[in-house]
């Protein structure tokens, strides 16, 4: 845990039992992090509120000055050098994704950093009859983030920095599976300048310090990244105290590619964006919708772009696919895939299953790619996340734009064509919170992100971030 400006282990504080980091490639121990007591999440809640008030009452403009400060060590090479190698240790992806993830990172603050002159805290808004309005704006208060596994910093900076940014205290609560790159994170926070108590860290049950958080008179709003089952049951227990949640969630993207996209460029974008981080990114293309007549085309670059893929250690600089995040994981891919074999309309292509020669300490899986598969089958109803690739073919744009929304995900979705007409159509039919045309995946700190129906609700990044952080007083006055 990081409180109050100081590392907590099992020797610091009341709680006794631990959380083992394991590398999923070897197998071996990276870390450790507290299992955390009911205490010690008061004792974190105590000091974010202790550490509000001052931090509240400082200007946009001090607060950016330490954002910089932070976004400036962050690029410092060694430095964001070790924090790629722990993530990748952690995490398992390989060593040239954790370096864009910490780079990502830098970008977020750097975005947000330039909005702080539009300070949004007070401006005038009509005057009549003798009176005059305006809003005041207010941070809110604690804001408590909770993270996902897969990109663990990169989710860190797109809930704390516009929540530190606009003045409020931050409460996180990192995955068990990977606390120990948001951990070092907070400590070079504090290093950097942040007061001690503005941001901590506890590590512990997802569940238990949900409920926490959710019952905590100092909480103010919890900002919620992670699977739709876990999103529900914080909601539900939020809504108890009726405390505002943002909940970015599972997903299971569409990719639909027409007669007269560039099927060779198609093809490595669309095998690049779905084996991206072993294939467990939300917004990786999950079902791929092709045109009939450019189908086998398709399938075989993908073919050829897949064999070219590198599975192993992700801190070997030629690996492109690094292991699942755990055996757990693994052994859902493995049950996936077999459930697509014993079907009689479709096929595995290429890969699915433990790769031969590797590790057996690590829990990898060889990138997979099934076509024709009925729409009723769990890779197409339940959310994939891994390196299992699927292509069904489509008469034409209704068909694919049908398929693409029976889902209960509503993430993103993109559409390949350079046909105007097509790409409207996609853009507009698309049940989602991101549509892409012509590449899948992008993602940057000015653009509102987020999803629809199980994908959650609220957005992340973007200007409009900093009003989600602050509490609007309208003030109506006559003199
Ligand atoms: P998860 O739901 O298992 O865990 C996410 C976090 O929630 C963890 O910190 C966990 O400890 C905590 N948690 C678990 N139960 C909780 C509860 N009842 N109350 C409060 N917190 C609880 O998800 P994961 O396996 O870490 O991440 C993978 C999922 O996250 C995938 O579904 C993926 O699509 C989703 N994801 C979504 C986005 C997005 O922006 N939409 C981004 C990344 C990941």
């Amino acid at each position: 845990m990081f409180i109050d400006g100081k590392k907590y282990d099992s020797s610091t504080t009341s709680c006794t039992d631990q959380i083992r980091v394991l590398n999923p490639a070897t197998g071996e121990l990276v870390g450790t992090a507290c299992l955390a007591t009911s205490e010690d999440v008061d004792f974190a809640l105590d000091s974010c509120h202790a550490a509000f008030k001052q931090w509240s009452e400082k200007s946009f403009l001090q607060r950016s000055a330490v954002l910089s400060q932070i976004s400036s060590w962050l690029k410092e090479k060694p430095l964001r050098e070790d924090l790629a190698i722990l993530l990748t240790k952690e995490q398992g992806k390989p060593l040239r994704e954790a370096r864009r993830e910490i780079e990502g990172v830098t970008e977020v603050i750097d975005y947000f950093v330039g909005l702080a002159s539009m300070t949004h805290t007070d401006f005038f808004t009509s005057k009549s009859n003798g009176s005059y309005s305006f809003t005041v704006k207010k941070p809110l208060g604690v804001c408590a983030s909770i993270l996902p596994w897969n990109m663990p910093a990169l989710v860190l900076a797109w809930k704390a920095v516009p929540a530190l940014l606009t003045g409020n205290a931050c409460f996180v609560k990192p995955s068990g599976i990977c606390p120990l790159t948001v951990l070092e994170l907070a400590a070079i926070f504090h290093e950097a300048g942040l007061p001690a108590g503005v941001l901590n860290v506890v590590t512990g049950s997802g569940s238990a310090i949900g409920n926490q958080l959710a019952q905590s008179p100092f909480v103010k709003k919890i900002s919620f990244t992670g699977s739709s089952e876990a999103g529900k049951k914080l909601h539900i227990a939020a809504a108890q105290n009726n405390k505002r949640v943002t909940l970015e969630l599972g997903g299971s993207d569409a990719m639909i590619i027409c007669d007269d996209a560039d099927i060779q460029e198609c093809a490595k974008q669309a095998v690049h964006a779905r084996f991206f981080n072993c294939g467990q990114t939300c917004v990786s293309p999950k079902r791929i919708f092709v045109f009939e007549s450019v189908f086998d085309d398709f399938v075989k670059a993908v073919l050829e772009a897949v064999s070219q893929l590198k599975i192993g250690n992700g801190l070997s600089e030629d690996t492109t696919t690094g292991p699942l995040s755990s055996f757990e994981e693994q052994k859902k891919m493995i049950e996936y895939v077999e459930s697509v074999r014993k079907e009689k309309a479709s096929s595995v292509l290429i890969g699915g299953n433990v790769p031969p020669n590797s590790d057996p300490k690590g829990s990898f899986f060889e990138p997979a790619v099934l076509i024709q598969v009925p729409m009723t089958s769990r890779v197409m109803t339940e959310e994939v996340f891994g390196p299992i690739m699927v292509i069904n073919s489509v008469k034409d744009m209704d068909e694919a734009l049908k398929y693409s929304n029976e889902t209960q995900f509503g993430l993103g979705a993109s559409v390949w064509t350079n046909d105007l007409r097509q790409a409207k159509k996609a853009i507009e039919g698309f049940d989602v919170g991101i549509v892409w045309v012509n590449q899948h995946m992008k993602m940057l700190p000015e653009l509102p992100f987020g999803g629809v129906k199980e994908s959650g609700f609220g957005r992340e990044n973007g200007y409009q971030m900093l009003n989600e952080y602050m509490e609007t007083k309208t003030v109506v006055f006559k003199f």
